[in-house]
């Protein structure tokens, strides 16, 4: 199936146009094949062609490299999260495997952008957890003290110290934790396309149809074309199931943002000239906005049980709309017209907020399902997966291997109206945070 994106990504409309596109156009033998470009599959890749100089490598996507999810988030690269389900003082010492997870992210994003010398906006601004209700401070407080036995160094913020920090009244209090960076999530994917070693070879519009194993070998069909590998390694996140990979334990969510044009100076004075911040929301499906280094506000507020493969015209604009609403409440003194260009990308979820990491079968990896948190974890895995294949051992697998594994989730029908049902009723609940 045909992965169809708008074009309307600010990210990736930031970047230059690209112009060394290969696309699949005879059979290929190889001897690791890694389906899927983004920060999991080209991390895969960086790190197998290190361990593997004289082997042949390919990479291929259904669409231009770092053009899914890795392209189009919000750029958080997070240290800490707050919904995840892990964070009731009785699952303390899962959210300690979680955040060791989280750390370990940090530091794979950190060594690749000082290795190949990356600009990509990198702040160490750390972040906010925040809401407008007063009752959501039993959460933060109960957040706060389990941060603070972790070692973690936050502080809860009011609605005067927020208005100074952020330039809107709409808060009522938060969580601002040190730790977490803000990034340019278009230039970091597009530093790893850019640096990819030469054993590595890309091809992009080039959708994997159907796989198969015959014996240790791995048939995978192109639109016209094959690829017989040795070893195959599946990085393609949220389409992990369309792809009948891990299919009972992952399902696609379809997240929808929206950014404004840079503030003008009296626009950006009338909110109080603020520094660049990220805001995260107390309630799961509330708002995720953030304020750029160039003045431009993002903003997401959704997340939908959705076909993953298109998002139309006509959709993406009601989104668009309640996103300039979701603004407008925010920032009242701004003009209701600012925003720029609004997309949609896939995430992959499991059921507890586990991640996927693993060997399925002889010759046959995955890893994915960040839930939402994928550049640092993403990075993370992708790397230590193309170590795991080639039977290292490493620390980082072995802090991996300490994660709960994904649960089972029930199958369709059930799954999507239970799924639709959860958000319907989180939604419901965050609709003031919208
Ligand atoms: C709007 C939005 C906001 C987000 N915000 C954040 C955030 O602030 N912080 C954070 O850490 N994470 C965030 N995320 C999640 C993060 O973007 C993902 O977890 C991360 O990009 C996953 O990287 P990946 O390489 O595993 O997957 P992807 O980047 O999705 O790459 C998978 C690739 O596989 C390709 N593919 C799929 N099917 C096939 C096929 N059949 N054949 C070939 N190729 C195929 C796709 O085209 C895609 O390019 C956000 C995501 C979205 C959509």
């Amino acid at each position: 199936m045909k992965i169809i994106n708008d074009k309307s990504c600010s990210w990736i409309n930031d970047l230059p146009p690209r112009n060394n596109i290969k696309v699949l156009s005879n059979n290929q033998e190889c001897d690791w094949l890694i389906i899927g470009a983004g920060y999991t599959g080209l991390s895969a890749a960086r790190k197998l062609s290190e361990i593997y100089p004289n082997q042949k490598i390919i990479i291929t996507d259904a669409q231009l490299a770092g053009e899914g999810a890795s392209g189009r988030n919000s750029g958080y690269l997070v240290d800490t999260t707050l919904n995840d389900g892990f964070t009731s003082s009785k699952e303390l010492s899962n959210y300690k495997k979680k955040t060791d997870i989280y750390k370990l992210g940090i530091v794979a994003v950190k060594k690749f952008i000082k290795e190949h010398q990356v600009d990509c906006d990198w702040n160490e601004s750390g972040k906010y957890f925040a809401s407008s209700r007063n009752e959501d401070e039993k959460i933060l407080t109960n957040f706060s003290d389990i941060l603070k036995k972790l070692g973690f160094t936050c502080n809860l913020l009011n609605r005067e110290d927020l208005k100074n920090k952020l330039g809107t009244s709409f808060y009522n209090l938060a969580l601002y934790t040190k730790g977490g960076i803000l990034l340019h999530p278009g230039k970091l994917v597009r530093a790893m396309i850019d640096t990819l070693p030469d054993n590595v070879e890309l091809f992009e519009n080039s959708s994997l149809i159907k796989w198969s194993k015959s014996g240790d070998i791995i048939n995978c069909k192109f639109q016209n074309n094959k690829i017989i590998s040795k070893k195959i390694i599946f990085c393609t996140n949220g389409f992990l199931k369309s792809l009948g990979i891990k299919s009972n334990y992952n399902f696609p969510l379809t997240l929808t943002a929206s950014m404004t044009r840079s503030l003008s100076e009296d626009e950006f004075k009338s909110i109080g000239e603020p520094k660049e911040w990220g805001l995260l929301p107390v309630r799961p499906m509330g708002a995720t906005i953030r304020m750029t280094k160039d003045k431009r506000i993002l903003i997401r507020n959704t997340a939908e049980v959705h076909n993953p493969f298109i998002m139309s015209g006509d959709k993406l604009k009601k989104r668009s709309i309640n996103q300039k609403l979701g603004i407008k409440k925010r920032f009242p003194s701004l003009p209701c017209d600012i925003i720029e260009s609004s997309w949609s990308g896939i995430v992959s979820r499991t059921r507890n907020g586990s991640q996927i990491f693993e060997k399925i079968d002889n010759n046959i990896f995955v890893a994915g399902c960040y839930n939402g948190s994928g550049i640092g974890v993403g990075t993370l895995f992708g790397e230590q997966i193309a170590f795991k294949a080639s039977n290292k051992h490493t620390h980082e697998i072995n802090t991996i291997a300490l994660q709960k594994k994904p649960t089972w989730l029930p199958p369709q029908p059930f799954l999507n109206f239970g799924a639709i049902t959860r958000l319907i009723y989180e939604r419901f609940r965050a609709k003031s945070e919208i």
